[in-house]
């Protein structure tokens, strides 16, 4: 019998794993590997703060592109009041995903086993067929194909001045704001700092508020920019898909720009709303994405990076009037601007920042400074320990933008020599580098049910040579 690996057990490794399962033609092994004992959640849906809710309709959060509806049926099983626009909690999706792991066990081919188990891997050495994987409790495992589904990394360190860089060893520095245990030391009576005013600080703010935190928390970004909300709807929105087929054929950011402004100012006219556009271009964004040059990517980096989060990756209406209420009553500052350093004293830290397109400092007095800059993605620097070792071994790629793994058209890993590895893949959100969008579960779940596929075809195989990508 056949044995796949697949280290990660978040949203893309547990999917994964239901889709080996549910779709084996004959018996398989499945080893489903995390790092924690919180299988099939991961860092998104293993928050215990029933505040922190999905920022996708249920009816969109489906795991399977062969049943659209199996999340809206599961979570109408657990409450009927559920709608395909509801916003339901991330713990319930976590439910959901322990959920049809369970199912795929049960009609997996008789003789198939699933073994979920708790374990950190440091190594993976590729042999001759297959590869071994060295976990850090020094157990080995082998397998015949291994999956990375590692997930979002926290955030690294923002950067400032040397000097002030020893803040981030003081207690006063949050750095994981996704740790189980990283607010405990913040007092409710204390200002907090957020750096970072995105989804990460929202669900830091829910989080803070859900433990009774009363100070003033304050939110910097060098634009200061909110995420946006999505509606309140009662029926499923139709996006308005024609946009990418009018957009120039020598792609360029700037004619991108134009074009989108266009679309929005005749939806203005015709009633269409703004997010319908932003929607109608999902599912063209990573061919958009792939034919811009080097150059043309960095410019949208540098330039729209964050206007395009904060409208893509919107949040829960009942979260954007959430935000309102919190900055009309002075709770929540938001600041538009860059960190240049920090001044610890005996009964807190100064937080210095140059306001956007201002010559002077500013300084804000806080308790406690909580890092929201979201997910760390810069394979190229990231010392998570089996990246690193990756990279040193050169079994990776990292890209050039520092948005995460190069892999080929079959989920391969590609090597620092541009080889495709016969035995090693990778699904999530690294998948960003080369597909842009590839963020949250409707994206996910299409690369997920494809590179199960091609695990089904290649296992049906003799073992590949190398072959050059
Ligand atoms: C806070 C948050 C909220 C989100 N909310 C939504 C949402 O509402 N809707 C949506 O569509 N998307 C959402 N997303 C996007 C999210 O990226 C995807 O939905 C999805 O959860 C990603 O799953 P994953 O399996 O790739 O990663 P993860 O969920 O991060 O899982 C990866 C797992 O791998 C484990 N791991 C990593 N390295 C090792 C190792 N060396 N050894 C063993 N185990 C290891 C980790 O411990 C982790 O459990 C959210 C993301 C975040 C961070």
């Amino acid at each position: 019998m056949r044995t796949v690996v697949i280290i990660g057990a978040g949203f893309c490794g547990a999917v994964t794993a239901a889709q080996l399962l549910r779709k084996a033609a004959e018996p398989i092994e499945v080893v489903l590997l995390n790092r924690s004992g919180l299988m099939a959640r991961g860092l998104a849906y293993g928050t215990r703060t029933d505040e922190h809710v999905l920022n996708v309709p249920a009816g969109r959060m489906s795991a399977y592109t062969d049943d659209d509806e199996s999340f809206l049926r599961y979570a109408q099983s657990q409450d009927a009041e559920v709608s395909a626009n509801s916003f339901v909690s991330r713990r319930v999706f976590g439910d959901y995903l322990e959920w049809i792991v369970r199912e795929a066990v049960r009609v997996a081919p008789a003789g198939s086993i699933y073994r979920p188990m708790v374990g950190d891997v440091e190594r993976i050495q590729p042999l001759a067929a297959g590869a071994r994987i060295h976990l850090s409790n020094k157990r080995v495992l082998e397998a015949d194909r291994v999956v990375l589904a590692l997930g979002n990394f926290a955030p690294g360190d923002p950067q400032v001045g040397t000097e002030s860089e020893n803040f981030y060893s003081s207690p006063r520095y949050v750095r994981d704001p996704w740790r189980a245990d990283a607010l405990w030391v913040v007092k409710p009576d204390e200002p907090v700092f957020l750096i970072g005013t995105g989804l990460t600080m929202l669900d830091t703010l829910l989080s803070l508020r859900a433990r009774g935190h009363r100070a003033p928390i304050h939110a910097l970004s060098r634009r200061g920019l909110l995420p946006q909300p999505h509606r309140e709807l009662e029926i499923r929105p139709v996006y308005t898909t024609g946009l990418p087929k009018r957009l120039p054929s020598t792609p360029n950011v700037r004619d991108y720009l134009r074009g989108l402004r266009h679309e929005l100012e005749l939806a203005q006219t015709e009633d269409v709303d703004w997010r319908d556009i932003i929607g109608g271009l999902r599912g063209a964004t990573p061919l958009l994405w792939q034919v811009l040059s080097m150059r043309e990517r960095r410019r949208f980096m540098r330039h729209l990076r964050t206007f395009w989060d904060t409208h893509r990756h919107r949040c829960a209406p009942a979260l954007g009037r959430l935000l309102d209420a919190e900055r009309a009553e002075n709770s929540l500052r938001v600041h538009a601007g860059r960190v240049v350093g920090y001044a610890e004293h005996a009964d807190g830290v100064d937080v210095i920042f140059r306001p956007r397109s201002k010559p002077e400092t500013q300084r804000v007095s806080a308790g406690y400074v909580i890092n929201c800059t979201g997910p760390e993605s810069d394979t190229r620097s990231c010392a998570e320990p089996l990246i690193a070792h990756l990279r040193e071994a050169g079994l990776i790629k990292p890209d050039d933008l520092g948005l995460g793994l190069i892999v080929d058209g079959e989920y391969r890993l590609v090597d620092r020599q541009g080889y495709s590895s016969p035995t090693m893949y990778y699904v999530g959100p690294f998948l960003r580098a080369q597909h842009w969008e590839a963020t949250a579960v409707p994206e996910l779940r299409r690369h997920v049910a494809q590179l199960a596929e091609v695990l089904h075809r290649s296992l049906a195989q003799q073992p590949e040579a190398l072959v050059l990508s």
